[in-house]
C-alpha cells in the first residue's frame, strides 16, 4: 500500500523502514505534520500514517477523503486528535498502537523521580563548573515512603512494582481496581485520602473530561506539604498555573513532568535559540526543583519496534480485509486520550 508518513523524525524512518522491508509497502516520509494546510501532501496516497500532534479534525479528513485516503494509521495509543465520527462519515477507516511501552514510561518515571529527589539535574551541572558543595542537594530515603498512583493500568501497576522494589508503600485510586496492584500489597482509596498521605504523587491516568485539571489549587491544598508531583500522562491533567502557584509557596516541594498542557507547540522540536513565547512553560523552567522532559518517556527502542511492527500488522488487516483489533470507531469512549 502506498503510505504517507507525517511527522517523522530520522528514527521514526529508521524503525518503519526496517519494519516494512518484509511487507514492501510504499512509504513516502513528511516532515511536517498533517493538517488542513499539508493533507494535500496525502493525495492519491490510500493511507497516511500520523502521531500524536497530528490535526487529523473534519476539514483534514474531508481533503484526505476526496483525494483516495481511506485508512488513518495511528503510531500511538491515543486518538483525541483524530475527528472518529468525521472519519466515519467520510468512510475512513482509523487504526491505533494500543500499547507500546508501558515499562519505558514507568522507569522514566522512576527516573524523574530519582533525579528530583536527589537533586541529579542540579549536581550533574554543579560538577562540571567545578562546585562540589552539597548545599540545597538534599534528599530523602525512598524506603518507607508513599507513593500516591493515580490510574493503576498497565503502566501505573508497573511503577507500582518497581516502587514497592524500594521498600515504599503504595496508595491507589482508579476507577476500577487491579487485582495485580492489591496483590502486591497496593491499597486503594479516595483521591483526598491520596493526596494527604503520599509523599510522591505519580499520574497514570488517561486525558478525559473527568480527569483534566485533576490536579487543580483545590487537590493541591489537601496534599502533604513538600510533596513530589509527577506527571508522565498527560499535560491536561495538571492546572500548571496553580502547580505553580503550589511550588511558590512550597506546598510542592518538587514536580516532574514528561508532557505539558501546551506542548504541541513546543515538544518533538529543537526551537534552541529560538524565543519561546510560552510564559507559564518559562516559568516552570526557572524552578530548581522542576525537572521537565519533552514527551520522551515512551522513547525506547522497544517501544518503537513495537510501533513499527503494529502499524504494519493493522495495515495489513485492512488492506486483507481482515478485522482489525486495533481498530478505533466512533463512540463515547473516544474522547478518551491516551498515548
Ligand atoms: P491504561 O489504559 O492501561 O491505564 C489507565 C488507567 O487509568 C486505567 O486503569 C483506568 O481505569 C484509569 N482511569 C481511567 N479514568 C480514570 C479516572 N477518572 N481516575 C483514575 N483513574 C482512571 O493506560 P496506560 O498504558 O497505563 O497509560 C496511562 C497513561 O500514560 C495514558 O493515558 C497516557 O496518557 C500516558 N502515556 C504517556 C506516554 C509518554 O510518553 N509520556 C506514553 C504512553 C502513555
Amino acid at each position: 500500500m502506498k503510505v504517507a508518513v507525517f511527522s517523522t523524525k530520522a528514527y521514526d524512518r529508521q524503525f518503519l523502514s526496517a519494519a516494512n522491508s518484509p511487507n514492501q509497502h510504499e512509504l513516502v516520509f513528511f516532515e511536517p505534520r498533517l493538517n488542513h494546510d499539508t493533507a494535500i501532501l496525502a493525495a492519491e496516497f490510500p493511507a497516511v500514517c500520523v502521531f500524536v500532534h497530528d490535526q487529523v479534525n473534519a476539514s483534514t479528513l474531508e481533503i484526505l477523503a476526496s483525494r483516495g485516503t481511506r485508512l488513518v494509521v495511528l503510531r500511538c495509543a491515543g486518538f483525541n486528535n483524530v475527528d472518529l465520527q468525521a472519519a466515519a462519515d467520510l468512510g475512513i477507516t482509523v487504526v491505533r498502537v494500543p500499547a507500546y511501552s508501558p515499562y519505558g514510561v514507568a522507569e522514566h518515571t522512576v527516573g524523574l523521580i530519582l533525579s528530583l529527589n536527589r537533586n541529579i539535574h542540579r549536581a550533574y551541572n554543579r560538577v562540571r563548573e567545578g562546585n562540589f558543595s552539597l548545599a540545597g542537594l538534599l534528599g530523602f530515603n525512598l524506603n518507607g515512603r508513599t507513593v500516591g498512583i493515580i490510574g493503576t493500568g498497565k503502566i501505573g501497576l508497573i511503577l507500582g512494582q518497581i516502587m514497592k522494589g524500594f521498600g515504599c508503600h503504595i496508595l491507589a485510586y482508579d476507577v476500577y481496581r487491579n487485582s495485580e496492584l492489591e496483590a502486591m500489597g497496593g491499597k486503594y482509596v479516595e483521591l483526598p485520602e491520596l493526596f494527604a498521605n503520599s509523599d510522591i504523587i505519580s499520574l497514570h491516568c488517561p486525558l478525559t473530561p473527568e480527569t483534566h485539571h485533576l490536579i487543580n489549587a483545590e487537590a493541591i491544598k489537601q496534599m502533604k506539604p513538600r510533596v513530589m508531583l509527577i506527571n508522565t500522562s498527560r499535560g491536561a491533567l495538571i492546572d500548571t498555573q496553580a502547580v505553580i502557584e503550589g511550588l511558590k509557596s512550597c506546598q510542592i516541594g518538587s514536580l516532574g513532568v514528561d508532557v505539558y498542557e501546551q506542548e504541541s507547540d513546543l515538544f518533538f522540536e529543537d526551537l534552541s535559540g529560538e524565543i519561546i513565547q510560552d510564559d507559564v512553560f518559562q516559568r516552570l523552567t526557572t524552578f530548581p526543583n522542576v525537572l521537565i522532559t519533552g514527551h520522551q518517556a515512551f522513547f525506547t527502542e522497544e517501544a518503537l519496534q513495537n510501533i513499527a511492527e503494529t502499524t504494519f500488522a493493522n495495515i495489513a488487516d485492512v488492506e486483507q480485509g481482515r478485522p482489525c483489533p486495533n481498530e478505533v470507531r466512533a463512540q463515547p469512549q473516544a474522547k478518551e486520550s491516551v498515548k
